[in-house]
């Protein structure tokens, strides 16, 4: 029992999960962290969950990669997954120095010869706010174009897209602990009891005191026993189900016609498109009966404080950018923003989504949003960085990969993320990644996407290194170095400055803090945020523009940072998603994460102790359908869509809807991307994982 030994030291630092950012202290022993504790401040107040109490393992798995490693000469690459016992037939061990270089040279040739456009990168949000920063800088400089994104293309691009048109910033108005002070919480197509458990401590506790929560999901989730009401929708028809809220708020004056007057603009416009959605005629598509629509529309529109927190049931649509302009005008028309316990708080997924996004690991902007395509932007950038930057946007995550079988996009540096696994439609995304000319990767694991690479970079997990991570409340924390690296394994920031310089790049930043002080210099955001502030009171909240501020946790306090100072409505109409149900692929198949495993599962798969608790892949539907089946708890079932198969057990869960199947997806040997759809919001760009037509029969092994 590790947790029996005594620590040499202990670190304060913050959990590599999700968004919720809680604070950690690592207790250490010749360089393992033995065990973990909660640290008191607004995130959590001491609370963990499973996986930053006991996830923290899987950077002593003896599978970390220890070394460089290069593509033996000659060996082909396959379209389907290495076997990681075949990794010495396909891969030899190099110095730093060859493998820099042979990364390095291959991007360039391909620069140099084909174009700048040839090349994307994909940065991650596992990573510090000062390695993303300087990985787009990399990619904007070194590569010569936009081609940068992040996994914020398959969470929460299109609340992004909404909040940015319509608010005019992209991030959370309210910390998710504001739900204290709200009488009124609606909590849809997020499950928070598993993808962000102490924010969802912050719900129930709220619950207990007599909050009302509003459940509006799909699935009944966990969460639904602290909600007075549970809204089980279709799957594709939020826009349908919100409007006829708002209907009905119109339909009933209770709207706030001196907030619409002082603060917002298109209201006009808004109230003709909503006459066409009576709770009675959206009834019938979204499931729901009119008079529970009229009920909720009346609780959330008068209460003294209503909060709209939302999670990826809403974002990874077709019409996820719809979806998200819909709760953003239903807050504007009751007013239920600017104080305190109301407000809209998108649920992040990473633990630096966030902070990714805010630093312009983006293909259409540079750090604090700014649009690469504003010549006013691009100049600043020009001036600040002495370079001539790209005046068009690049290619998002999903792009990149028809790119490249369009032959436009030849070589890519893929930094801590796992497309592999993580793009929909996986067969297609793997023939892709395959068929690059050139890949760098730059992991701890041997991924999935790292079996198809020409050259694999031994980096650092997020407790071997220092930087800053932005959390769901747009809190800036200190993350702190606990243990060193494995073998030869290095920290991020110095191997991406490490090709840049031989991308041309004359860089000399001696470490995190250099960095953040010039991302202080580019973005007005955290222009007031110093290093020394941060490393004594662990975190601070944007905006601080100025030195000595005390942050903002609330902000559209006053009006909007839009052109006109006012928010913006903008009517969504109702569509279907792109795949429906039909004879021969009769069910719904929605995709999502379970409480113990981590996205793709490069990290938590590899914890022994969160692996133990749930080792197999899972799918789970209603009993009646398993039965329909003729499938028992625990058997085979395989799922089928147009686009591929998996074969996983089977989970009666009462709480899924009738006719929809849910899977995570974090197992390799059942990706649920097989299945999915690579339709995308044409806004956000946004692949559609939320929804997609399969068949399931008994049978199958994983
Ligand atoms: Fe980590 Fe999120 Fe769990 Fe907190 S809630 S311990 S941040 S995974």
């Amino acid at each position: 029992n590790v947790g029996l030994q005594e620590a040499d030291k202990t670190v304060d630092s913050t959990c590599p999960y999700c968004g919720v950012g809680c604070l950690i202290k690592y207790h250490v022993k010749d360089n393992k962290i033995l065990y973990t504790e909660g640290r008191d401040g607004y995130t959590n107040h001491f609370r963990l969950c499973v996986k930053g109490r006991y996830g923290f393992n899987y950077i002593h798995n003896p599978l970390r990669l220890t070394k460089p490693l290069i593509r033996r000469e000659g060996v082909p690459k396959s379209t389907e997954l290495l076997d990681p016992n075949d990794l010495d037939k396909e891969f030899r061990e190099a110095t730093w120095e060859e493998a820099l270089d042979f990364a390095a040279n291959g991007l360039k040739k391909i620069r140099d010869e084909k174009g700048k456009k040839a090349l994307a990168g994909l940065g991650s949000a596992k990573g510090s706010n000062e390695e993303a920063y300087l990985f787009q800088k990399l990619v904007r400089i070194g590569f010569g174009s936009n081609n940068v994104d992040h996994c914020t293309r398959l969470c929460h691009a299109s609340s992004v897209v909404a909040l940015l048109e319509c608010l005019g910033s992209g991030a959370v108005s309210n910390p998710v602990s504001d739900v204290a002070q709200a009488e009124v919480i609606i909590i849809i197509g997020s499950n928070p009891t598993v993808n962000h458990p102490v924010g969802a401590t912050f719900m129930k506790n709220a619950a207990k005191r007599g909050t009302k929560i509003i459940l509006m999901d799909p699935n009944r989730t966990a969460i639904a026993k602290y909600a007075s009401h549970v809204l089980q929708f279709r799957p594709d028809t939020d826009v349908a189900l919100l409007n006829g809220i708002m209907h009905t708020i119109l339909a009933e004056n209770l709207q706030n016609d001196a907030y619409i007057k002082q603060y917002t603009e298109g209201f006009d416009q808004m109230r003709t498109h909503l006459r066409n959605y009576s709770p009675e005629k959206v009834a019938p598509i979204c499931g729901i009966d009119a008079e529970t629509i009229k009920e909720v529309a009346r609780l959330y529109a008068t209460s003294k404080g209503s909060m709209i927190l939302w999670g990826m049931g809403v974002s990874q649509h077709i019409h996820g950018t719809d979806n998200a302009r819909c709760l953003i005008a239903l807050a504007l028309m009751t007013g239920q923003i600017g104080r305190p316990g109301t407000g809209l708080h998108p649920l992040r997924g990473q633990n630096n989504v966030q902070g990714a996004s805010d630093v312009g690991l983006i293909p259409m902007v540079y750090p604090d949003y700014e649009s690469v395509e504003d010549p006013k932007f691009r100049a600043k950038y020009e001036k600040l960085w002495n370079t001539e930057l790209d005046p068009k946007r690049g290619l998002t995550t999903v792009e990149m990969i028809h790119a490249i079988l369009d032959g436009e996009v030849f070589g890519m540096y893929i930094e801590g993320e796992n497309p592999a696994m993580s793009d929909p439609n996986q067969n297609h995304a793997r023939k892709a990644l395959a068929s690059l000319e050139h890949l760098v990767v730059q992991d701890i694991f041997l991924t999935e996407t790292a079996g198809f690479a020409d050259v694999i970079l031994p980096a650092s997990a997020f407790y071997e290194k220092t930087g800053t991570f932005s959390n769901t409340d747009r809190r800036v924390q200190m993350g702190r170095q606990a243990v060193n690296p494995p073998g030869e394994a290095k920290q991020d920031l110095w191997i991406i400055q490490e090709i840049a310089k031989r991308l041309g790049c004359d860089w000399n930043y001696q470490g995190p803090e250099d960095v953040f002080n010039e991302m202080r210099q580019a973005m007005t955001s955290i222009a007031g945020m110093t290093w020394e502030r941060l490393e004594n009171e662990d975190s601070l909240t944007y905006p601080l523009e100025n030195v000595g501020d005390p942050g903002q946790p609330i902000i559209f306090t006053d009006g909007f940072p839009t052109a006109t100072g006012r928010g913006r409505f903008v009517p969504a109409d109702f569509i279907h998603a792109d795949e429906l149900p039909d004879n021969e692929y009769p069910l719904i198949f929605i995709t999502g994460r379970q409480l113990e495993h981590w996205h793709t599962g490069s990290m938590t798969r590899h914890s022994p102790t969160l692996d133990a608790i749930e080792p197999d892949p899972v799918v789970s539907l209603h009993p009646l359908d398993l039965e329909k089946l003729g499938v028992e708890p625990g058997g085979f079932i395989t799922v089928e869509s147009r686009r591929g198969k998996l074969s996983a057990y089977a989970r009666a869960e009462l709480g899924i809807q009738k006719g929809t199947l849910f899977m995570a997806f974090c197992y390799n040997e059942a990706s649920s991307n097989l299945v999915t759809n690579d339709a995308l919001d044409p806004a956000a760009k946004i692949p559609e994982f939320k929804f997609c037509a399969v068949k399931a029969y008994a049978g199958g092994t994983p």
